[in-house]
C-alpha cells in the first residue's frame, strides 16, 4: 500500500463560488447554496438530461436561494426533483420547484412523508412533549424558560409548502440520470431512510448527508420519537455500505468537498462513534443526564446555538447504550432521564 491509498484526496481544492454551476462529470454541475447558520453551505447538484435536468437537493427557501437557483439554471427545463433526505437544508426548495416548474419530486417515501407533516405542523410555542423531552435530556433551566418564552424554529420557516404527491425512491431502486444508472441504498441515522445513488459500472457516489468527508452527520433523538436508536440505525448502515464503499469511489457529499478514499472514510465515520461511546460508558460511573455527557462525546462543553444539536446527539449516544444493555435509565420525579453503566 502506497503511503497516498487509503487516506481520503479532494480533487477539488476549493469549492465553486456561491450559485455558480462547476462541471465535475459529464453532465453533471455542483451548486454551492449559502446557509444561514454555522454549517454556512449545502452541495447541490444539476443532472443534465437531453429534455431537461434533474436537480439533486436544494437548499433552504429563501429568495436569495431562489434567485441563485434561477440564475442558475438560465432556460433550462427542470423535469425532476431528487431530495436525498427530509432536513431543511436539502428539501426546502422541493414544493417550490413542483409548483413553479412542474417538476416531479422523487423521494424515500418516509422522507417525503416527514417533510409534509412538518411543514403542516406550525407551533408558536414548544407543545408539551418537547418540553418533557428537553426536560428529559436535562436542559439547563435557565435555557429551558427561555425556550418556553419563544417561538421555536418551525420546519415551514425554512421549506417551502409541498403539494402532494410525489415519487417514491426505493431500496434496491435503479433510477437513470444524467445519461447513466444508479443503484439506490438507503442509509439510516441521520435521517430516516436517507438515499444514497451509486452510478452502475461508474465511480460517482450522490452521497447526501450520509457519506460527508469531514464533518460527523449529526445523530438525534427528538421528541418525535424518544425511544429511537439512530446511533446504532447508522452504525448499522455504515456496515451495510462497507459492501460497495470501494477506493474508486468519487463521492459528491451534501456538504463540504467532493473526495476519494470512501473505504477510510466509513471506518472513520464509525469510530468517531464507537469511540464517543467507550469514552461514555467510563463517564457513566455514576448517574448523568444527556447534558451533563457532551464532554465524553464531543470532547469540550457545548453552548450557545449548537447547544440543541448537542443534546439531541448525547442523548442519542446515551440511548445507544441502553438499547445495547450497556447502560440503564433511570427516570427522576423532575421528568430528567439519568444514564449509568449497567
Ligand atoms: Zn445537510
Amino acid at each position: 500500500m502506497t503511503k497516498e491509498q487509503g487516506a481520503l484526496r479532494y480533487p477539488w481544492a476549493e469549492p465553486p463560488a456561491f450559485g455558480v454551476p462547476q462541471t465535475v462529470a459529464d453532465g453533471i454541475e455542483w451548486l454551492r447554496i449559502p446557509l444561514p447558520m454555522a454549517l454556512d453551505h449545502v452541495n447541490c447538484w444539476i443532472l443534465s438530461e437531453d429534455d431537461g435536468v434533474t436537480i439533486v437537493d436544494t437548499g433552504l427557501n429563501t429568495s436569495k436561494t431562489r434567485d441563485m437557483w434561477r440564475a442558475a439554471l438560465g432556460a433550462r427545463r427542470v423535469k425532476r426533483v431528487l431530495v436525498t433526505h427530509h432536513h431543511p437544508d436539502h428539501v426546502g426548495l422541493a414544493g417550490w420547484f413542483q409548483a413553479e416548474f412542474g417538476a416531479e419530486l422523487l423521494m424515500p417515501r418516509t422522507g417525503w412523508l416527514m417533510a409534509r407533516m412538518l411543514t403542516l405542523d406550525v407551533q408558536e410555542r414548544p407543545v408539551p412533549e418537547t418540553v418533557a423531552y428537553w426536560k428529559a435530556a436535562g436542559m439547563a433551566e435557565d435555557i429551558l424558560a427561555q425556550r418556553m418564552s419563544e417561538r421555536p424554529f418551525n420546519f415551514a420557516d425554512g421549506v417551502a409548502p409541498m403539494p402532494l404527491g410525489y415519487t417514491r425512491l426505493a431500496d434496491q431502486d435503479m433510477i437513470q440520470l444524467a445519461g447513466r444508472w444508479w443503484h439506490i441504498h438507503m442509509g439510516d441515522g441521520h435521517a430516516p431512510e436517507h438515499a444514497t445513488l451509486w452510478e452502475e459500472g461508474g465511480p460517482l457516489v450522490l452521497g447526501g448527508d450520509q457519506l460527508l468527508p469531514s464533518i460527523s452527520p449529526n445523530l438525534g433523538i427528538y421528541a418525535t420519537e424518544p425511544e429511537a436508536d439512530p446511533v446504532g440505525d447508522w452504525l448499522a448502515s455504515c456496515e451495510r455500505f462497507q459492501g460497495f464503499a470501494t477506493e474508486d469511489k468519487l463521492v459528491l457529499p451534501g456538504h463540504k468537498l467532493p473526495f476519494t478514499g470512501l473505504p477510510v472514510r466509513m471506518r472513520q465515520m464509525m469510530d468517531n462513534h464507537r469511540h464517543a461511546l467507550d469514552r461514555l460508558v467510563v463517564h457513566l460511573d455514576r448517574p448523568r443526564t444527556a447534558v451533563e455527557c457532551y464532554i465524553p462525546v464531543f470532547g469540550r462543553e457545548i453552548g450557545g446555538s449548537q447547544y440543541g444539536f448537542a443534546l439531541v446527539e448525547a442523548m442519542a449516544h446515551c440511548m445507544h447504550l441502553v438499547h445495547t444493555g450497556r447502560a440503564e435509565r433511570r427516570i427522576s420525579e423532575d421528568g430528567a432521564w439519568r444514564f449509568v453503566a449497567a
